[in-house]
């Protein structure tokens, strides 16, 4: 059977894609000479939280003018030393966006910016506001005006809004209306604000560089540019950075915490600490519960590169039964593919990883990822594994079956896509060809999540959502009005 290159394209993008994403990562600093540069490097940092769109808006300390510059694609691609350059100012603002398919369109790339009558502000947001539709709505019918299908557009135009004095004051104003998940920043003339909603869902750290401050979603970004971490923007805090002073507020209503989990399990990078906690450990911690409660007599244990690493070390470690990398990743995977022949047949997921038949020839394989979406990229892991002479495959998974989509801030398929949600374990187990097949228990993973000493959202795994959606399964953000089409690129 011949390929089209449209369906070579499609499947490629069927496995790089069967995953949950995170939506976005934003950066701010605030009194660094070389603020757009820091930008740049903390957005390179983050690229794993965004891969669409970015980028960087700077602003000269006192002035109304900003400099701004976005595009499509990765944050290497699309700044050079010419455009950061350019970019003055010793305060500037970043942001990674992560695309869902088709929803391309460089006027959703962020930091938006707007012209207020407090003056030139610009927003970057990580989350998803779940009433951003009936506000949106609301808004157009009082003759409001937007440009971009972002939820996040909200925002800017709430603030634009407000009859508050000064922006921060404005920002808290708009925040104030909104329900759901947001760890943002936002430059003004004169200051840098960064916020996160009452419940935390999404991180934010806040750290020091030669004097001045940095925000980043991830300290991961704090160490490439060599920024001291000094603590996490907390849940429902507003910090405001003005002339170099720090100002803490708490001006929404306090919630119970609601961490988002799936940051921990995957999303963030292990190198991270979220929350003063360090992923790595964390995911070697679901490793080594996972082996206690889905053991199995085995001959190696082998991750599925990258998602399922840690926890796959955990997992060896917990069971004695050794590790090793029998599958080898392809890192420069692109979308373009020159059409195979016809005698080449299921290439498609080889194009990213290649088993290692030495290491699993007669062997009987524990298999270990973090999760399961629909199930296709595994089955042609499982397949691989075997053609590659594994005697049994045996899956296991570092985080519960994923029965849900998630409202704040994560691209998820429906609820009809996602496999666990509409199938038992044994027929997974079937479907994905595995000779077994175990998940990490709900009660496992709540076990693992206290030694994190603060609450989180488990909603995708436990169907119980902390904040309730204004309609039936909103789509994420950047989905969310698609419908407006897209001016673009
Ligand atoms: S529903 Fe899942 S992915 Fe979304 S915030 Fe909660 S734990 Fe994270």
């Amino acid at each position: 059977m011949k390929m089209s290159p449209e369906e070579l394209a499609d499947l490629v993008e069927a496995h790089l894609d069967d995953r949950f994403h995170d939506e976005c990562g934003v950066v701010g600093i605030h009194g660094h000479p070389e603020a757009a540069k820091i930008a740049y490097l903390g957005l390179y940092a983050l690229q794993h939280r965004g891969q669409e769109s970015c980028g960087i808006v700077s602003a000269p300390g006192g002035a109304q003018r900003q400099s701004v510059h976005r595009g499509m694609g990765l944050v290497a691609d699309v700044f050079n030393e010419r455009i950061l350059g350019q970019l003055e100012g010793r305060s500037a603002i970043g942001h990674v966006r992560y695309s869902t398919a088709g929803g391309s369109s460089l006027v959703n790339a962020q930091p938006f910016c707007a012209t207020t009558d407090a003056g030139a502000i610009a927003i970057a947001h990580n989350g998803n506001l779940v009433n951003a539709l009936p506000i949106r709505r609301e808004l157009e019918g009082r003759g409001a005006i937007f440009s971009t299908t972002a939820d996040s557009e909200v925002i800017v135009q709430l603030l634009a809004r407000s009859r508050e004095h000064l922006p921060e004051e404005r920002l808290i104003d708009a925040l104030s209306r909104l329900k759901g998940a947001f760890s943002l920043v936002m430059m003004t003339s004169d200051a840098l604000v960064a916020a996160r909603d009452a419940r935390g869902f999404r991180p934010l750290s806040l750290g020091r560089l030669d004097g001045a401050w940095v925000f980043a979603s991830e300290t991961c970004a704090l160490d490439l540019i060599g920024a001291t971490h000094e603590r996490d923007v907390e849940p429902g805090e507003v910090i405001v950075i003005r002339r170099g002073r720090l100002r803490s507020l708490r001006p929404f209503k306090k919630e119970e915490e609601k961490f988002c989990i799936f940051e921990n399990i995957y999303f963030a990078r292990p190198d991270s600490n979220l929350n003063g906690n360090n992923v790595y450990t964390f995911r070697k911690e679901l490793g080594r519960t996972l082996a206690r409660e889905h053991p199995v007599a085995a001959d190696v244990v082998v991750p599925v590169l990258d998602s399922g690493n840690t926890a796959a070390m955990g997992y060896a470690e917990e069971s004695g039964i050794p590790y090793e990398q029998a599958m080898i990743r392809n890192h420069y995977v692109r979308r373009t593919f020159i059409e195979p022949t016809q005698s080449i047949r299921h290439f498609g997921v080889k194009v990213k990883h290649n088993a290692v038949r030495g290491v699993l020839n007669g062997k009987r394989v524990i298999l270990v990822d973090d999760s399961i979406v629909r199930g296709t990229t595994l089955t042609k892991i499982v397949n691989m594994l075997r053609a590659a002479g594994a005697n049994e495959v045996h899956l296991r998974i570092s985080s519960p079956p994923t029965i849900g989509p998630c409202h704040y801030g994560i691209d998820t398929p429906t609820r009809e896509e996602l496999i666990a949600a509409n199938h038992s374990i044994e027929e997974i187990c079937a479907m994905l060809g595995a000779d077994s097949l175990g998940y990490l228990s709900l009660d496992g993973l709540r076990g693992c999540g206290r030694a994190l000493k603060h609450g989180f959202c488990d909603a995708c795994f436990s169907d119980d959502y902390p904040v309730a959606t204004t309609e039936e399964g909103p789509p994420p953000q950047l989905s969310l009005f698609r419908s407006v089409g897209s001016e673009d690129d």
